[in-house]
């Protein structure tokens, strides 16, 4: 590593001088709207990858986020999830009249722990049910929101990787 390099990486990971545990993020900071959000499952080891989805593979920088587990599970009918439905759909409100969302991205993903463990699911089942359930919650969002466009993905996990796979909705 460079003079150089080493530099810019301590100006990146400097405290905020006189505050004490306060960290300045580098990014800049675009206030713009892209009015349109995703809804995907909370499990930070793909977190990054959804991340990188979204903004490179889609184009959509600065979309909403709604994580939680299971992600679109919660608005597929599921009495188990009944609780998460109501909080996303208000959630989905606010984003609808706040932030003028337009659009939504549904993701479920391989081996998700809450269809495994919440919805006591095993594979080759656990997945069918998966991708039935974008198609149910995505007609779930046709129906209790002004959300004009709504795609959906399923996420497969490869050796050391993640591939996203557009699933008809
Ligand atoms: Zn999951």
């Amino acid at each position: 590593m460079s003079q150089a390099e080493v530099v810019v990486q301590r100006v990146k990971l400097s405290p905020v001088a006189g505050k004490e545990g306060a960290y300045e993020s580098g990014l800049p900071y675009d206030r713009n709207r892209i009015r349109a959000g995703a809804i995907y499952c909370s499990d930070g080891r793909i977190g990054e990858h959804f991340d990188d989805f979204l903004q490179n593979g889609l184009g959509l920088p600065r979309y909403d986020r709604i994580a939680l587990p299971g992600g679109p599970a919660c608005l597929a009918g599921h009495p188990a999830a009944h609780l998460e439905e109501q909080g996303v759909v208000d959630e989905l409100g606010f984003l609808v009249q706040v932030h003028g969302l337009k659009r939504i991205v549904l993701i479920a993903h391989e081996g998700c722990a809450f269809y495994a463990t919440r919805l006591e699911l095993k594979e080759p089942r656990l997945a069918l049910v998966q991708r039935a359930d974008l198609v149910r919650a995505a007609a779930f969002i046709h129906r209790v929101t002004a959300i004009e466009r709504v795609d959906a993905y399923f996420a497969t996990l490869l050796e050391g990787r993640v591939r996203f796979e557009p699933v008809e909705v």
